[in-house]
């Protein structure tokens, strides 16, 4: 297979970025041989094989995209066949991405279509494997894998702006969608937008155990304190029904008892597994305009998206479309280090723990460095053992101020930059401490 990616050169990305093109105005030196010859021998990457990619792949499938690869690590769950429609009972349990080629392959019934399936994690592949890409769409569900793939794509740009691959990103929400066009290292990246992403509602525990005035309180009345206080051995599982009527029950008991209407079995189980309800016609919507920018990319035809579209159909309808500004101090295509504000009495496990559920940062298992020192390293056990102790130090004693940190995951492909900019008292306030004891 031969590559254009490596070959695309800024110069031949600018125009694109322009008004003009065959669709509204075709300028005279508009090649449609060129055009139509890139549709057929480009190559195209999807990856998610759900709800987004069962629409995507269709829908390049039925563009013109003739070499298209699809990736994904899922198999077919029966809660996938209402929306997810290259699926059919039979196929519960198999690979999502080999099935959705296999039908589409099937249905389309051309010997020059190649849709190659990998079922698998995206982090299996190697660089090399992603540089044969003129395009890369994401219909993914999860945070991480985009984080992964935005973080490996922008480390393949060379600094004279060679080797750059599109990425489309699309993502939706019951009604609501975004779908944008990241160029590498000349856009925004998807780490520059980490902070827009709407966190997991969360109430506070007071208003949990003392004052619900919502049905969504009672049910985390069952399901943080309740279900801990009774099967204090047991991890709650969503999937069992008898733990969801046990948590539903409780929840309602709670609801009754301070006149709370609303708690249902469905919204139970929304809570506690924070489900958002995925709608098919918002996954067709994002899905077909995630393609038509890749159309738009590999034939040269109309300027491409500048490069957020947000879509909201939850009122009536509303979409909106904006450059998101890339971000001086973003981890992974800016250089500057973020600056984080830690309380003096802070020791470095509280440190850790503050910032790594901030939004912008949101790492599970971080590890943490100066350039001079190891703070805490989770790996290999040996340094583990060396560096613990340091969690309850006082993180002031361990670095200056203006001291750069680096703090890396090994989720992420990424290590974060950090400076503290030290604040409050030196030791920690009562009011605090009576607070949480
Ligand atoms: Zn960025």
């Amino acid at each position: 297979m031969t590559s254009t990616a490596a070959t695309r050169s800024l110069s031949s990305i600018l125009p694109l970025l322009k008004d003009v093109g065959p669709y509204n105005e075709v300028p005279d030196e508009y090649d449609f041989l060129q055009a139509s010859k890139s549709l057929t021998t480009s190559a195209i990457l999807v990856i998610g094989a759900g709800g987004l990619g069962c629409e995507i792949l269709k829908n390049l499938a039925l563009t013109g995209f003739r070499n298209i690869h699809l990736i994904d690590m899922d198999t077919i769950d029966i809660s996938n066949l209402n929306r997810q429609f290259l699926f059919r009972p039979n196929d519960i349990g198999k690979s999502k991405a080999e099935v959705a080629a296999n039908f589409v392959r099937s249905r389309i019934n051309d010997d020059t279509l190649n849709i190659v399936p990998y079922f698998g994690k995206i982090q299996d592949k190697p660089i090399e494997y992603y540089q044969q890409f003129d395009v890369i769409i994401c219909g993914l569900d999860n945070v991480e894998a985009r984080r992964w793939i935005n973080a490996t794509l922008v480390s393949m740009v060379d600094s004279d702006l060679n080797n750059l691959i599109p990425l489309i990103d699309g993502g939706t929400e019951g009604f609501r969608g975004q779908s944008r066009v990241i160029l590498p290292r000349l856009t925004s990246c998807y780490e520059c937008t980490l902070d827009m992403i709407n966190p997991k509602v969360t109430y506070p525990v007071c208003t949990i155990a003392n004052t619900p005035r919502l049905p969504e309180h009672c049910i985390e009345w069952a399901s943080v304190l309740q279900w801990p206080k009774n099967f204090p051995q047991k991890k709650f599982d969503a999937d069992v029904p008898e733990q969801v009527d046990w948590m539903y029950k409780t929840a309602l008991q709670r609801a009754d008892e301070f006149n709370i209407e609303g708690v249902t079995r469905q919204l139970t189980l929304g809570v506690v597994k924070n489900i958002i309800p995925a709608i098919a016609s918002t996954n067709a919507i994002i899905a077909a305009s995630c393609c038509n920018e890749a159309f738009k990319f590999v034939t040269n035809s109309n300027p491409i998206l500048n490069n957020y579209m947000m879509y909201s159909g939850d009122y009536s309808i509303f979409t909106y479309t904006y450059p998101h500004a890339q971000k001086l101090n973003c981890p992974v295509c800016g250089n500057a280090a973020k600056v984080v504000e830690a309380q003096n009495w802070w020791t470095l496990s509280k440190f850790m723990e503050e910032i790594s559920s901030k939004q912008e940062i949101s790492m599970t298992q971080p590890s943490l460095s100066t350039s001079s020192n190891y703070l805490y390293l989770r790996h290999p056990k040996s340094l583990e053992e060396i560096t613990s102790p340091n969690l309850n130090k006082k993180l002031n004693t361990l670095v200056k101020p203006a001291e750069e940190m680096i703090i890396t995951d090994p989720n992420l492909p990424i290590s974060l930059k950090l400076v503290v900019n030290f604040v409050g008292p030196e030791d920690e306030p009562n009011d605090i401490k009576s607070v949480l004891s």
